[in-house]
């Protein structure tokens, strides 16, 4: 079984909402495990216009799936929250991301781990940092330190 992190994020039709059930549905994973899940955070928007606060948190799973299998089942559950792609980082119901695969490494085009994003968002790594406080990254670096040279973003703990 590997240790994997998900990064959940919403911020569309009742975002709370989504995010719990999102919870609900990872539990039910084929070949997975939910270990646990973050308190949520909400946040300000990153991406394209005006959009609502975004409520983010992330999840800790267990799996025997590869990272590819993953993330299709992830994607999966992102369309059964009614997601649409109209622009990148415009408003949705539900992303999903994979920001860690045990200590994996894994190369563009169709999957980055990990996320390639992760170190410059504090609302990925605060609630990361919640719950796995001695997570090492690949590259030897630890959460801790990451989070301290994050941008530190507007942040509230719900
Ligand atoms: P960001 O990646 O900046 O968080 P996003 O989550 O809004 O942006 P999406 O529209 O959800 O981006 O995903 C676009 C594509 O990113 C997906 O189709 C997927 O193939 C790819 N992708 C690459 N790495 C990952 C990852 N670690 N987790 C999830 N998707 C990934
Ligand atoms: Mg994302
Ligand atoms: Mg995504």
């Amino acid at each position: 079984m590997i240790d994997c992190f998900v990064g959940i994020g919403s911020n569309l039709n009742e975002p709370l909402t989504q995010v719990s059930q999102a919870i609900d549905s990872l539990s039910q994973l084929a070949h997975c495990s939910l270990l646990k899940h973050s308190p949520w955070y909400r946040s300000s928007p990153i991406g394209p216009g005006d959009q609502e606060d975004y409520i983010n948190g992330v999840a800790h799973l267990q799996t025997s799936l590869s990272a590819a299998a993953l993330l299709e089942a992830l994607q999966v559950i992102e369309a059964q929250h009614l997601r649409v792609r109209h622009q990148r980082w415009g408003p949705r119901t539900l992303d999903l991301d994979i920001l860690l695969f045990g200590q994996q490494v894994i190369d563009p085009p169709n999957l980055t781990v990990p996320h390639k994003q992760i170190f410059k968002r504090n609302f990925v790594l605060q609630p990361l940092a919640d719950i796995a406080p001695g997570l090492l990254f690949p590259d030897g670096s630890s959460i801790v330190s990451r989070l301290h040279s994050c941008p530190a973003n507007a942040l509230k703990k719900l």
